[in-house]
C-alpha cells in the first residue's frame, strides 16, 4: 500500500512539474507558480498517508477512491448538446458596408454622399472614429514610427499582388488529375508552405459578398465565378499578439496577411498552371467572407468574438482563401457544440475588450441565424483612437494558447467533457489571471 501511494503521490507530482516547465518555457511566471502548487496540494494527501497512515487501510483506499471519481467525472465524455445552431446562412452581406470600406469613403465625394444616404444609421457612428487619429496615424496612441513603417510595408506588398496574382491567366491546357490525389497533394504542399489547417467545401452563393465594397470594383455586384473554396490558416505569433493592443499586433497582423495572401496566391497560380481557373483572396481583395468559408471547409467554429475558433489556436489565426473549378475531393463541416458551450461560460474576450464590442449575452437569432455579433463600430473606433487592429480579445481567449501537448490536451478535454470545459476556464483564470494585461510580456523588439 506505502509503494502504491507514493506512486500516486509521485505520478501527479510530476505531471505538475512537467506542466509547470512547459510554462517556464512559455514564459508564463504565475501559471508555472500555480501549477507547481496545485500539483503540490493534489499529491501531498498520498505522500503524507503513505508516510503516515499507510497501514491505515481505510484512508488510503478512500483517498484513491475520492481522486479516481473526480477523475472520470472529468474526463467522462460529456456533450452539451442543447445550442441551436443555424442550418441557414445570413442573407449576403454587401462589402460596402464593412468598417475598412466605410473608412475608405473620402467626405465631401459622391461615394461618401450615396453611402450615407443609403445607411442613414451609419453616419453618427461613422462621424465618431473619423474625428479619432486614425489606423496607423502618427497621433495613434501606440504609434512606433518603426513598427508602424514594417506593417505599412507588408500591407503594400500584400496589395501589390492584387495587381499582378489576382486576374493573371491561366498557363496551361487542363492537365488531368484525380480529385483525391489532388486534394492530398494540396494540402501537404500548403502544410510546407506553412498553413497550421486547411480544408475544402463546396463555394456557395452565401460565401460571397453581394457587392464589392473596396478598391477599383466598388459597388460591382458580386458573382459566384467558382464551384470549389480552399481555406487554410496561418498563425499570429503568441509573443507578438500577448503585446496586444500595441504595435506588434498590426505588425503581426499585417505579416500574416501578407503570409496568408502570398500562401493563397501560390496556390492559385498553381492550380491555373494545371489549366483550371482560381482566384486567391487575400487583404484588400475578398469576394468572400473568410470566417464563413473555413467553417464550412471544416477548419473551426465561430464563437463569441465573431472569429473562427480553430481547434489548434483558436482565434489566434489569419485565413485565407482560393475559390477554384478544379474538381477537388471536399472537407464537411460539423458543429462544434463545445465551443458554443466553452464561449456561452467564458466571456473572457467580452470582460477584456477595451471598447466593450464583444457581447455578454447568449447567442441569439438575428436574421434567420443565431450567433453572437460583436459591435463593430465601437471596436473600430478604437482602433483608430490605439493605431493598431487592438486584438486584445485573441490575447485572452483561453483557445490561443500554444499547440503544444499539454495545452492539446486541455482542448481534447474541453471537446470531451462540458465538466471538463467549467473546470479548465477556472484553471485558466487562476493560471494566467481573468485580465492578464499585458505588462509581463516583452516585446521581441526590445
Ligand atoms: S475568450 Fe472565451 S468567450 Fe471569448 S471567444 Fe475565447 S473562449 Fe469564447
Ligand atoms: S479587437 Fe479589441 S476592441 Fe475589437 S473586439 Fe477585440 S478586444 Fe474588442
Amino acid at each position: 500500500m506505502k509503494a502504491l501511494l507514493f506512486t500516486f503521490s509521485g505520478i501527479i507530482a510530476l505531471t505538475f512539474f512537467l506542466f509547470a516547465i512547459v510554462f517556464i518555457f512559455e514564459k508564463e511566471k504565475r501559471a508555472s507558480l500555480s501549477t507547481l502548487l496545485i500539483g503540490t496540494l493534489i499529491s501531498l494527501p498520498f505522500f503524507i498517508t503513505g508516510m503516515f497512515f499507510s497501514t491505515t487501510i481505510v484512508i488510503s483506499y478512500s483517498l484513491i477512491a475520492i481522486y479516481s471519481f473526480l477523475g472520470i467525472v472529468l474526463l467522462l465524455p460529456t456533450s452539451p448538446n442543447k445550442y441551436k445552431v443555424s442550418k441557414t446562412y445570413p442573407a449576403r452581406f454587401d462589402e460596402r458596408e464593412i468598417m475598412f470600406s466605410r473608412a475608405e469613403l473620402v467626405p465631401e465625394t459622391e461615394r461618401f454622399k450615396e453611402y450615407y444616404e443609403n445607411h442613414p444609421n451609419h453616419k453618427l457612428l461613422d462621424d465618431k472614429f473619423r474625428e479619432k487619429p486614425g489606423l496607423m496615424s502618427e497621433k495613434s496612441q501606440k504609434y512606433h514610427p518603426l513598427k508602424f513603417a514594417s506593417a505599412n510595408a507588408n500591407f503594400e506588398v500584400v496589395h501589390s499582388f492584387v495587381q499582378n496574382i489576382k486576374d493573371s491567366e491561366i498557363k496551361s491546357k487542363i492537365i488531368e488529375t484525380s480529385p483525391l490525389d489532388l486534394s492530398i497533394y494540396l494540402k501537404k504542399w500548403a502544410k510546407q508552405l506553412g498553413v497550421v489547417s486547411i480544408g475544402i467545401c463546396k463555394l456557395k452563393d452565401e460565401h460571397l459578398y453581394s457587392h464589392k465594397g473596396r478598391g477599383a470594383g466598388y459597388a460591382l455586384k458580386i458573382e459566384k465565378k467558382h464551384s470549389f473554396a480552399i481555406a487554410f490558416s496561418v498563425e499570429m505569433d503568441k509573443k507578438m499578439m500577448d503585446l496586444a493592443p500595441d504595435a506588434e499586433t498590426v505588425l503581426e497582423s499585417s505579416q500574416q496577411y501578407l503570409n496568408a495572401g502570398a500562401i493563397a496566391a501560390q496556390i492559385a497560380v498553381f492550380i491555373r498552371n494545371l489549366g483550371y481557373s482560381a482566384r486567391p483572396h487575400f487583404d484588400g481583395n475578398y469576394e468572400v467572407i473568410c470566417p464563413l468559408v473555413a467553417r464550412d471547409a471544416g477548419l473551426g467554429e465561430i464563437g463569441r468574438m465573431g472569429l473562427l475558433m480553430t481547434p489548434e489556436l483558436g482565434p489566434r489565426v489569419r485565413i485565407g482563401v482560393v475559390t477554384t473549378d478544379i474538381p477537388l475531393l471536399t472537407d464537411s463541416y460539423k458543429a462544434d457544440y463545445s465551443v458554443f458551450d466553452f464561449c456561452t461560460k467564458c466571456k473572457k474576450c467580452a470582460d477584456n475588450c477595451p471598447s466593450r464590442a464583444i457581447s455578454f449575452e447568449n447567442m441569439k437569432e438575428k436574421n434567420g441565424v443565431t450567433r453572437w455579433t460583436i459591435n463593430h463600430e465601437a471596436c473600430f473606433t478604437y482602433w483608430t483612437i490605439v493605431g493598431t487592429d487592438c486584438g486584445k480579445c485573441m490575447q485572452v481567449c483561453p483557445y490561443s494558447h500554444p499547440n503544444n501537448f499539454m495545452h492539446n490536451l486541455v482542448r481534447k478535454g474541453i471537446k470531451n467533457s462540458h465538466i471538463f470545459a467549467s473546470f479548465a476556464l477556472k484553471m485558466d483564470d487562476v493560471f494566467y489571471g481573468r485580465k492578464p494585461g499585458n505588462k509581463k510580456y516583452k516585446s521581441p523588439f526590445d
